[in-house]
């Protein structure tokens, strides 16, 4: 690998500033391959020499991937004058790498969200040209039928004239209260602004809850609290590659 000077490695991966990282190495708590580095500047090779911070080894990466399960009421934005937005929720050691949120989800809408520093891998995953699905459960106000199943395959005319490329629609249930209430889980491969909602519009039915479970072969963690956040694993990292 590339040799980076000690402080730059270690502030990236959250290990504070230079001028704190200058002082830390002064007093011999940062070591390189086991032996005390007091220059905080020496250049080292952060993925092949081994460094250790108050005894502590560092793990260092360039980006960071992080799949949230964004809670109702926050903005998949990075910044906003009124709302809290999902950065507002990460924990310092995952902000330092500054990631941002790959697309948008709306405030009401629960679920997978994606957040990294890597800018390439979120173009990729939201280039139109690529097509990843992206799957979602609702529940939609009225009985959703095999009638709306044939109208998403075919595409359906939203409000602004544009018609969909073919979704996948599947009836997960329905619940009767005073109206009926549907359950329903659709796959689309196209990302257009509140396309789920407007797709279901354009039938007639509106969505009153919607939650994303998967984003190409990611799926949402199941264990993961709303508004929780975890770091991808290596073999989900693969799976979105
Ligand atoms: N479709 C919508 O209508 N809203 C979302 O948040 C995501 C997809």
């Amino acid at each position: 690998g590339k040799k980076q000077r000690l402080d730059k490695i270690l502030s990236h991966v959250g290990y504070g500033s230079r001028s704190e990282l200058r002082k830390q190495a002064k007093q011999g708590l940062i070591t390189v391959n086991g032996v005390a580095q007091k220059d905080s500047g020496a250049h080292v090779d952060p993925y092949n020499d081994t460094i250790e911070v108050a005894g502590e080894a560092v793990i260092y990466r360039e980006h960071i991937y992080l799949m949230m399960n964004k809670p109702p009421g926050v903005l998949s934005a990075t910044e906003d004058k009124r709302d809290r937005t999902v950065l507002d929720l990460l924990d310092e050691r995952y902000a330092v790498f500054e990631p941002f949120p790959v697309g948008r989800l709306d405030k009401d809408t629960v679920g997978l969200l994606l957040l990294t520093s890597d800018g390439q891998l979120a173009h990729e995953l939201l280039s139109p040209r690529k097509h990843v699905p992206k799957t979602y459960e609702a529940l939609v106000e009225g009985e959703v039928g095999p009638e709306d199943v044939e109208a998403f395959a075919q595409g359906v005319r939203l409000d602004d004239g544009y018609v969909t490329l073919p979704a996948q629609l599947t009836i997960l249930g329905r619940e009767r209260g005073k109206q009926i209430i549907s359950q329903i889980s659709l796959t689309i491969t196209e990302g257009k602004f509140h396309q789920v909602k407007r797709m279901f519009q354009a039938v007639g039915k509106k969505v009153i809850f919607l939650k994303r479970v998967s984003m190409g072969h990611l799926l949402l963690d199941g264990n993961l609290p709303e508004g929780a956040c975890r770091e991808l694993t290596n073999e989900e990292l693969k799976l979105l590659g």
